[in-house]
């Protein structure tokens, strides 16, 4: 082991102003509500505070979206394409400092968001508008139609790549849309509402109302609105359920997850290993797909765990800016309680805990990454989404085994096999119940592929050309 030198980023590259108005019809305007500070969760240090819609205001913006639909989806598909090619670009040129402006707003590690986030921001809205003038080829009949205005609410674990996974579909296919991101991570969505102006989006397209959950519901249960997409909790997702229930609102969902990563015997241990950390300590562990239960074939559990311990005592938590952190800041103290609160019981229940040595931060939400051996199925910590870096290992002797214990949740969004057969890969990915199932690999996007859940995951695919189909009246 080897001391790193401090390798900050520089936040110069970032003006945050000091508040920040709603985006109503490509201008910035007043809330009705109370301001809502945002903190930067390494230090606590207030970074802007941000106006709260009220249900005025959101109406407001689904009028301005309403306005702006007939403008927009009466325009050619390649005519909207230009707009989503100069967004992307414009995020290209950008991307340093949205990098920059999402780790100090959600406490992600700079490698992350200036590696990961944005290139797949700016991917997805490339791919997006690579279709908006090919919707007949799509596979929806000869003229598939927008659906009109489309309500968006995102959470804070990827703030502005969850933005793009709404937004560019949406606008190629010729809806518009009123968004509303989390409370804690707004200001990537308001340096987006930037970008919108610097494009020449004209005004209404795209809407974003900041404020928490009564803003949110506000959007979801507006009468003109036509379609509802949300990512969040699996809690907030059944409120959301019921409120579009009997109406003609479209709906998709992508929820929770805790995704069962399975390495058997014959897997690359080595690979394995860096396929489980980068599984669950991604984003620490913030990520609804995270290999947050590792299966492993009882015959190589020490082999494999020690390893594991071994690679877990190099990771480097701390400042996020700092380009060699690997394991950012906890994005809320809500957070921090919830995942302190849930390895607690994982402790009470009789599993076996244990972290590398790491020094945290003295401000700031941190947590360091965790291991629970001896975990049964019946411990909350086997069952509930943590949403933090904590990994609960269970063992398994035969394949047949691994499958039913992979399944044995109400969840459903993803799951890692790890193998050197590739007859067992397929045989696995038949019977697993998981949206996504990476094969020796994990937590990789695309925004050509498709992505969304089984059971309390979710429902509907965001991505691909599948992706089309929640924003088109098909
Ligand atoms: P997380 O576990 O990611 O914090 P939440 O589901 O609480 O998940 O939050 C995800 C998003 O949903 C946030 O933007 C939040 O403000 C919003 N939200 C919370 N409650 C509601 C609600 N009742 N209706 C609509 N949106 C909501």
């Amino acid at each position: 082991m080897f001391e790193y030198a401090p390798a900050p980023e520089s936040r110069d590259i970032v003006d945050i102003k000091p508040s920040y108005g709603l985006f109503v019809n490509g201008e910035f305007v007043d809330g009705g509500g109370p301001g809502l500070k945002t903190v930067n969760p390494a230090t606590e240090e207030p970074l802007a505070e941000v106006a709260t819609a009220t249900s005025d205001d959101v109406d407001r913006a689904v009028q301005a979206a309403r306005k702006a639909f007939g403008v927009w989806s009466a325009l050619p598909g390649a005519e909207r394409a230009k707009y989503l090619f100069r967004i992307a670009r414009i995020i290209q040129e950008r991307a340093r400092e949205l990098a920059v402006l999402e780790s100090l707003d959600n406490g992600k590690p700079i490698r992350e968001s200036r590696d990961v986030d944005l290139p797949l921001v700016a991917a997805h809205f490339f791919y997006y508008a690579g279709w908006a003038d090919k919707l007949r080829y799509a596979g929806f009949g000869d003229n598939p139609r927008p659906l009109g205005v489309a309500g968006q609410v995102i959470p804070w674990n990827f703030p502005l790549l969850m933005l793009a996974w709404k937004i560019a579909p949406a606008l190629a296919c010729g809806n518009t849309v009123v968004l509303k991101p989390a409370e804690t991570t707004p200001l990537t969505a308001l340096a987006f509402a930037e970008i919108c102006q610097q494009a020449d989006l004209p005004p209404g397209v795209v809407n974003i109302v900041t404020g928490a959950g009564d803003t949110g519901a506000a959007v979801v249960a507006h009468p003109d609105v036509d379609k509802v997409a949300f990512t969040g909790s699996t809690e907030v997702g059944r409120v959301i359920a019921r409120t579009v229930a009997g109406t003609n609102k479209k709906l998709t969902l992508e929820l929770g997850g805790k995704a069962a990563n399975i390495v058997f015997e014959d897997a690359p241990i080595d690979q394995a290993v860096e396929g489980i950390v980068n599984g669950i300590f991604f984003n620490q562990g913030h990520v609804c797909c995270a290999g947050s239960r590792l299966l492993v074939q009882e015959s190589i559990q020490e082999e494999l765990l020690d390893s594991l311990r071994r690679r877990m005592a190099t990771l480097r938590v701390g400042d996020p800016l700092d380009k060699n952190t690997d394991i950012g800041a906890i994005n809320s103290a809500e957070q921090l309680a919830k995942i302190r609160d849930l390895s607690a019981a994982g402790e009470s229940e009789g599993a076996e805990r244990w972290s590398p040595a790491c020094e945290l931060p003295q401000r700031g939400f941190w947590f360091p990454p965790t291991l629970f051996t001896g975990v049964a199925q019946s411990h909350r910590i086997a069952r509930e989404e943590i949403f933090g870096p904590v990994l609960s290992v269970l063992t398994f002797r035969t394949p047949a085994e691994a499958v039913e214990k992979a399944n044995n949740t109400p969840y459903g969004l993803s799951a890692g096999v790890w193998t050197e057969k590739g007859s067992r890969i397929l045989w696995m990915a038949d019977r697993l119940r998981a949206g996504v199932v990476w094969a020796n690999t994990f937590n990789k996007f695309d925004p050509a592929s498709p992505f969304g859940g089984y059971k309390e995951s979710g429902y509907g695919r965001e991505g691909g050309k599948i992706g089309l189909e929640a924003y088109l009246d098909v």
